[in-house]
């Protein structure tokens, strides 16, 4: 049954994510296509306690599914997590009249929308985060294109460290998780990968890949380090150690998360951002939008904040299949 609803509003918060904009616009539309009014929140939550809005519509929407980043910017909020912070606006929220708020981020933006709904206001989040690392959902916006990214990234390197016959120690982004290290690992054919969800032995993942890749008549090698498995640089001076290599590090960093969304990013999170809008019409407000199998599904936001996820392990012992023989 559809809730009558006139006005909602729609924000970024915490870390930016590829594929945002496409989220945000598919929200934007679909309200638009329901006969409701969309407010654009700046600034996540600081944007409801300080009132920095826009007001939304086809132009503020056309041309920022392709784009990187968040057109609505996005912030980290402590205010927000005092009782103060949450008064403030949801006086916003009743000032503008908004009878639903879209809040598009992780885990933390999750937390922040159920203080909000406990004051009263409908709020749906939207996992968007490259590191994958959300319990409620397979899938979070902005985690292709980052793999796409760094990908992108250690072709190139691999071109140089091939011509001179070196190794390579890259860094990639994914905080406590090791997805993105192990997902890239796979696609660009890393020597060796360390991730946080296995316990690290340098000596048995990295030092003897890097023999068996030798001896297998290999002579450059690729080390891919998740961020929250050690630093790249102490990993190359265990390297340089244990096998005399002079291993090139490189830290990928932020660039990992800005570019073009693909297109799994924008398609999802199209899909995501018109469930959302639904959600809210339908008087189900306090959720959170997850892909499960493939599907999109919905779950009670206090249910999505106990969720874990299994990290698919199986996929490492893909990675060692294809390794073992340099
Ligand atoms: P990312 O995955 O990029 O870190 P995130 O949404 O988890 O994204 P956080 O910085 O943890 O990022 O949270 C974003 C914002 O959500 C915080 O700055 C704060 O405004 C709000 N928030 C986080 N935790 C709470 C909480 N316990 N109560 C109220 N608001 C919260």
């Amino acid at each position: 049954m559809e809730h009558k609803i006139k006005r909602i509003g729609v924000l970024t918060s915490g870390g930016d994510a590829p594929g945002m904009n496409a989220v945000v616009r598919a929200v934007v539309r679909t309200a638009m296509s329901r006969g409701v009014e969309c407010i654009g929140i700046r600034r996540g939550y600081n944007g409801l306690i300080k009132g920095d809005f826009i007001r939304m519509d086809a132009g503020t929407v056309s041309h920022i599914i392709e784009k990187g980043g968040t057109v609505l910017y996005t912030a980290r909020s402590e205010e927000f997590k005092t009782e103060e912070g949450q008064k403030k606006a949801v006086d916003t929220c009743r000032l503008l009249g908004l009878d639903g708020v879209i809040a598009i981020g992780g885990d933390g933006t999750f937390r922040g929308a159920l203080a909000l709904s406990r004051h009263g206001i409908p709020v749906v989040g939207i996992p968007a985060t490259i590191d994958n690392d959300i319990g409620c959902s397979q899938y979070t916006i902005g985690f292709d294109t980052a793999c796409n990214t760094a990908v992108y990234a250690i072709d190139m390197l691999r071109d140089t460290m091939q011509s001179h016959e070196r190794c390579s120690v890259v860094e990639v982004m994914g905080r406590q998780a090791g997805y993105l290290a192990l997902y890239v690992g796979i696609a660009t054919g890393a020597t060796a990968v360390l991730i946080p969800e296995r316990s690290v032995d340098v000596e048995r993942d990295v030092v003897e890949k890097i023999r068996q890749a030798r001896l297998a008549g290999r002579t450059h090698f690729m080390v891919v380090v998740a961020e929250g498995a050690g630093s790249a640089m102490d990993i190359s001076a265990k390297i340089h150690e244990a096998t005399g290599l002079d291993p090139r590090v490189t830290v990928l960093g932020h660039i990992q998360r800005g570019g073009s969304p693909t297109s799994r990013d924008r398609e999802t999170g199209t899909r995501m951002g018109y469930e959302a809008v639904q959600a809210l019409m339908s008087g189900n407000g306090n959720c959170v939008i997850a892909t499960k199998d493939g599907k999109i599904v919905n779950i009670d936001i206090e249910e999505a904040l106990a969720m874990t996820k299994e990290f698919p392990m199986d996929r490492y012992d893909v990675l060692e299949a294809v390794t073992t023989n340099g």
